[in-house]
């Protein structure tokens, strides 16, 4: 049976880092804050929105709630984003996406200081994943699919590693720090055929296609480590992941559950992305003052 590669160890892992650097941060009277920006009342925001100020309290992250109506104007989008952007006392920015439709996500997202963008949503931030410019955060599920790898020891360099999936919030910013890291990185979609003769090949493969339970017996071999990044759910209402647990997890080397998987470390990796920006912002105020004095 697979070793199963829980996200709590990990997302523990991270939660004492924030702690410490968090301490550092209060020494110099700075306190790490998050805004939460949810347009109109989908119950799976409300309910991500609820977990994350409840992570974020238990961790010392200050969260600030910026509710809009769901019809909302866009430019009244975008001049809270453009508030949350000068407000000194927010260092990151979480928006609950998708957006209601007659809103243009591309405007609202990039209307986000890189600075402040702890979930890789701007242009800015997704092209330093791949050129590494330096600017914003990668898409914090990406960069927890990371975590885990690391945190459990999967070597990255020179294993095969396929990615199933290509959107923006997952497939191709997580095999770009892949192969930022060495891997060689195959990417598959919906129009690859014979998904399960790519994925066979690998020593390591992320499914985050976004269906349920889709990827069985056939997709894997003896030795593999699966990340499974899906948060669906199957006909009887129950989460589960992209991945059929029951028929892989006899098979193959590792495994992440669904839940309690790479989920658990989402939330934790996008405060600690608050954390460094905030870390970044007082190191800029020592800056000024030392400048002042001079
Ligand atoms: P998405 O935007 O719908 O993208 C899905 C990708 O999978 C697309 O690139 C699609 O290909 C590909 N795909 C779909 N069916 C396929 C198939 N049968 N074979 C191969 N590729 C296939 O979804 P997403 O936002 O990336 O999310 C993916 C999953 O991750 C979802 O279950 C979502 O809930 C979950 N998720 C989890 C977290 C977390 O914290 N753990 C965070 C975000 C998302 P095409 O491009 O050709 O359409």
């Amino acid at each position: 049976m697979a070793e199963l590669l829980r996200g709590k160890p990990v997302s523990d892992e991270i939660a004492r880092n924030i702690e410490s650097r968090i301490a550092a941060l209060h020494e110099l009277g700075a306190c790490p804050a998050l805004a939460l920006v949810r347009v109109g009342e989908r119950p799976d925001d409300v309910a991500y929105e609820r977990s994350v100020m409840k992570r974020a309290e238990a961790l010392g992250v200050v969260t600030r709630q910026v509710t809009l109506a769901a019809d909302a104007e866009e430019d009244q989008v975008v001049a809270s984003i453009e508030a949350i952007n000068v407000d000194e006392d927010i260092h990151g920015c979480l928006l609950f996406r998708p957006l209601p439709p007659h809103l243009d996500e591309e405007r609202v997202c990039n209307a986000l200081a890189a600075k402040k963008d702890v979930d890789g949503i701007t242009n800015a931030s997704l092209a330093s994943v791949f050129i590494d410019s330096g600017q914003g955060f990668p898409p914090s599920t990406a960069d927890a699919c990371l975590k885990v790898l690391d945190h459990y020891g999967v070597p990255l360099e020179g294993a095969r590693v396929v990615v199933v999936g290509r959107s923006l919030v997952v497939g191709k910013p997580v095999a770009m720090m892949l192969l930022a890291r060495h891997a060689t990185v195959t990417l598959c979609h919906s129009r690859t055929p014979d998904v399960a003769a790519v994925t066979r090949e690998a020593d390591v493969v992320v499914f985050a296609s976004g269906r349920p339970k889709r990827f069985g017996a056939e997709c894997v071999r003896p030795g593999q480590v699966v990340i499974d990044v899906g948060i669906n759910f199957d006909e009887a209402g129950v989460m589960c992941g992209d991945v059929d647990g029951a028929a892989v997890e006899p098979i193959v080397r590792a495994l992440t559950p669904v839940p309690g998987g790479v989920g658990t470390v989402t939330t934790a990796t996008t405060l600690l992305h608050t954390v460094e920006a905030a870390e970044v912002a007082a190191r800029e105020q020592t800056d000024i003052a030392i400048e002042r004095l001079m």
